[in-house]
């Protein structure tokens, strides 16, 4: 098949055809349009993302701009493995790669191009259209989101891979309540058959990260990510974050004084991780989960204590979720397309963080104005802000 021949109105017969390894020779990123009219929509650890339109197609692309951080190390292994890992995937709740472009060498890059990795684009974030929605979604819109969460981490695990980044801004969705998984750059293959293997423990976004790595595991498994959808779930219902720890002992701190202190009784082989002897002996929290979640009903709350289950292998799989009880009773989730009716406008949390510390910004300078022309003083430093975003 030439990919270049390939057109849609959505993009998505432009992706990567499957099982195919060839190596195919970049096509150059001039074919979006001149960069200096792409606008820029996401800033993460690995790369900023522009939006443009494909020249030949008129589809809105989303190019994720590879980082080239340390030329010694070549071309960076997160980069190699999003590239791989979604090739070979083919599912309607996971992100479509159409293609990788690459740069004119410029004076400006020092001779050196740069490589895109190219994407149908995504109108919102669920971190920014929470932001834009002041996280006020119908039940029946979460069990929506929920689901569709849920079916694309079920995909990835039937397959062996675990995302190992699950957080809003990594959950991709359409103006038409479609929502897919990001940002694969943690991502990697697992292996079932040998439990012993390690794997790094440095993954996952601190507010999402589950206690078996905050303890400092280096054997686990796709159960990571299954943690991080309950957090998503309850975050979503309660409509704050369920554990919006300020550093790694913070979350510490705030997991165990809600799902209840690690035991070899609840969780077998919990003292032999790293860190655990580090834990304050005292005090011993009981597990109040439920009860935090009480203003939920209850086959909610039964679904999120279960996926939030301290001990890994007790803790709910993704396919189990998605029979639970809580997708089936009233309300029913809504259909995907139910999410236009809202008409937000496209939102991701690059741009909305962006407007929100403006805001900020604007507010406190305002207040140091007014205090300082009442008191007659000079405006002093800022306060710190109560805001339960992360910075
Ligand atoms: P990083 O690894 O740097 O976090 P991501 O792939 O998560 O990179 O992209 C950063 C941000 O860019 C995302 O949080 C999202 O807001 C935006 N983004 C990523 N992919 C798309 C896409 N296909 N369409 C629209 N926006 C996207
Ligand atoms: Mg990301």
């Amino acid at each position: 098949m030439d990919r270049r021949n390939a057109s849609s109105s959505h993009g998505a017969s432009r992706r990567w055809p499957e099982n195919d390894s060839s190596v195919p020779s970049l096509r150059t990123c001039e074919l979006y349009g001149p960069t200096s009219k792409w606008d820029q929509v996401g800033e993460g650890t690995f790369g900023e993302v522009f939006k443009a339109r494909d020249t030949e197609t008129n589809d809105l692309v989303a190019l994720k701009k590879i980082r080239m951080r340390n030329e010694k190390e070549g071309f960076p292994i997160t980069a190699i493995r999003e590239i791989k890992l979604l090739r070979g995937m083919n599912h309607e709740n996971i992100i479509d790669l159409r293609e990788v472009v690459a740069s004119q060498e410029t004076k400006e890059e020092k001779g050196r191009g740069s490589v895109y990795i190219v994407f149908e684009f995504m109108d919102h974030d669920l971190m920014g259209l929470m932001d834009t929605a002041k996280m006020n979604f119908p039940v029946e819109m979460v069990k929506c989101f929920a689901k569709q969460l849920l079916s694309g981490l079920h995909y990835c695990h039937k397959r062996n891979i675990m995302h190992r980044d699950i957080k809003g801004a990594n959950l991709l969705i359409t103006s038409k309540g479609i929502l897919k998984l990001g940002d694969f750059g943690l991502s990697r293959t697992f292996n079932d058959n040998d439990p012993n293997y390690k794997y790094t423990n440095r993954v996952v976004t601190l507010w999402y990260r589950p206690p078996e790595l905050l303890l400092g595991a280096t054997k686990y498994g796709p159960e990571v990510d299954n943690w991080g959808a309950g957090c998503i779930v309850a975050e979503l219902l309660l409509q704050k974050p369920l554990f919006p720890g300020r550093d790694e002992r913070d979350q510490m701190d705030k997991v165990f004084s809600l799902c209840g202190s690690p035991s070899e009784q609840r969780w077998p082989g919990v003292s032999s991780l790293p860190y655990f002897r580090h834990l304050n002996p005292e005090p011993q929290y009981p597990d109040r989960l439920r009860q935090h979640l009480r203003s939920l009903d209850s086959c909610a709350s039964d679904m999120l204590c279960q996926l939030l289950a301290l001990d890994p292998p007790k803790r709910m799989s993704a396919k189990a979720a998605l029979d639970h009880d809580w997708f089936w009773k009233d309300p029913m989730p809504c259909k995907p397309e139910r999410l236009a009716a809202f008409g937000y406008a496209s939102s991701h949390e690059f741009i909305t963080k962006k407007r929100r510390n403006e805001r900020k910004a604007n507010d406190t300078k305002r207040k140091e104005q007014g205090s300082a022309a009442q008191n007659g003083e000079r405006p002093h430093q800022r306060q710190r802000s109560n805001d339960w975003r992360a910075p």
